[in-house]
């Protein structure tokens, strides 16, 4: 089969290899439940797609969105807090989390007291990612506030309620390698799918991606010359389009 265009590394991924699909949760997976079911029967039918949830909430708060959904969604991997938690079949992966041993947030926490920043909810914050609503026009006087103090960090500006401290080593697109590593999967055969601007950096890295229909100016900006898929569809089952555009579905299969 001819491989579709703009997608050419897939030739160099045999037809049948496993995949991994490594897909946001707000406003990607879900968003549109129907389209949510269609996806997830979809998989149901296709054993070699695995799939990994990567998430910037922190694990126990995407689990309570995933007991929420009207349909299951059973993923092989769930990555929570932009990169710093993860668990694979259930279980955690303290291996990973120790890369982050010794990064202290406390120093960020009183840099942005002094900036006059609020943190956001309790069940958003974790050890590893403090996140808090920065006006973008305060948002490099935050960046140096921080490392001023001695903080070794990567900042992710999301939107002007969204900006979130992470260590170094953290990100949506830092355990795409070590979930691949742990499942098996040829780094190859990984595709991404996003809607907002911290969903950027992994679908950078990953070898494939697929930006949803609904996905933000601020994503489409930041991945422009890349070579991920924009599905025209929005949601779930614009994840489903690009699955297929770039044949790691069957275009053929409308189960
Ligand atoms: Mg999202």
């Amino acid at each position: 089969m001819e491989p579709p265009l703009g997608s050419g590394k897939v030739s160099s991924v045999p037809a049948h290899a496993p995949w991994l699909l490594v897909t946001d949760v707000d406003d990607t997976l879900t968003g549109d439940d129907d389209a949510l079911a269609e996806l997830v029967a979809v998989l149901a039918g296709a054993p070699t797609i695995r799939l990994a949830l990567n998430s910037s909430r922190p694990l126990a708060d995407v689990a309570k969105t995933l007991a929420e959904l009207p349909v299951m969604v059973t993923p092989d991997a769930v990555v929570g807090a932009l990169g710093t938690e993860i668990e694979i079949d259930g279980t955690p992966q303290p291996r990973w989390q120790r890369r982050f041993t010794g990064w202290d947030r406390r120093p960020v926490d009183e840099a942005m007291a002094r900036l006059g920043c609020p943190a956001h909810p309790d069940h958003l914050q974790t050890s590893f990612k403090a996140s808090f609503t920065v006006a973008e026009r305060a948002w490099v006087e935050a960046e140096h506030l921080i490392t001023d103090a001695g903080v070794a960090a990567r900042f992710i500006r999301a939107a002007p309620d969204d900006f979130d401290v992470i260590p170094v080593l953290a990100g949506k697109d830092a355990p795409i390698g070590y979930l691949t590593q742990q499942l098996g999967i040829d780094p190859a055969a990984v595709v991404a799918a996003g809607d907002s601007g911290n969903d950027a950096s992994m679908l950078l890295t990953a070898p494939h991606a697929i930006a949803v229909g609904n996905a933000t100016a601020q994503l489409r900006h930041a991945i422009r010359g890349a070579s991920a898929y924009q599905a025209r569809a929005r949601y779930a089952a614009g994840i489903l389009e690009g699955l297929r555009a770039l044949a790691i579905l069957d275009a053929s299969d409308h189960r």
